[in-house]
């Protein structure tokens, strides 16, 4: 019988990291012109930052997200690796944790036997990942492509207010690259919400918030070294 309701959970994943990814270039790269622009750098200078922002940032997302990803399908690994030892070796007992998980859930005892019984039958390590690790099939992300994904995201979001720098003259970079970039995050935002369910105006406002915080930050340290430097 085909499933009709629209569930967006195993969006969710990947959307996640997309948002974080592109959200996290646009907010860094922006604060980073932003910061240097403050402090009357030259045009010049100041794309070279960004460019070296967008660069040093996706290869630690890079990173960040192989060691991630890789560290928790070591543990899904031992885990499994656990569990079917336990299986081998204990296998009422495991029949047992299983039932018991059921009981847990709602069932009567001899449906819940009945039931740890057949998905044992069935599949006794897929059953006991499933009830009693919580390891679904979909979870068990391939670190490489979390990478490139995340990388990926972040310097298309990197890439935005250099853009930005990068058309508009020195002297009017600060304000252009906040704009913009404020604007992006506002539509990342309230996109974001939008696929995910939720309510667009707060997930907007949550990412414009931190994305004016991020960049009033670096344009106050900027102008302060402008300051200081003349
Ligand atoms: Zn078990």
């Amino acid at each position: 019988m085909r499933h009709s309701e629209n569930h967006r959970s195993h969006r969710i994943g990947w959307l996640r990291a997309a948002v974080l990814g592109a959200n996290d270039g646009i907010v860094s790269t922006a604060s980073l012109i932003i910061g240097v622009a403050a402090a009357h750098a030259t045009q010049e200078s100041i794309l070279l930052t960004g460019v070296a922002g967008l660069v040093a940032g996706a290869m630690s997302m890079a990173a960040g997200e192989y060691v991630s990803v890789s560290s928790q399908s070591d543990t899904e690994n031992a885990d499994l690796a656990r569990e079917r030892e336990e299986l081998a070796t204990q296998p009422e007992h495991e029949l047992d944790e299983l039932k018991g998980i059921y009981i847990g859930r709602g069932l009567t005892p001899d449906l819940a036997h009945q039931v740890a019984l057949q998905l044992t039958a069935h599949d006794a390590l897929g059953a006991h990942a499933r009830d009693e690790l919580g390891i679904i099939e979909a979870s068990s992300a391939n670190p490489i492509q979390a990478a490139l994904y995340s990388a990926g995201t972040f310097a298309v979001g990197a890439a935005l207010p250099l853009l930005v720098a990068f058309l508009v003259p020195s002297a009017n970079i600060v304000l252009y690259v906040a704009l913009m970039s404020l604007a992006f995050l506002a539509l990342l935002g309230g996109l974001a919400a939008k696929a995910g369910g939720a309510n667009v105006w707060i997930g907007t406002g949550r990412v414009a918030f931190w994305g004016v915080l991020a960049m009033a930050a670096t344009a106050g340290v900027g102008s302060l070294f402008g300051v200081v430097a003349a």
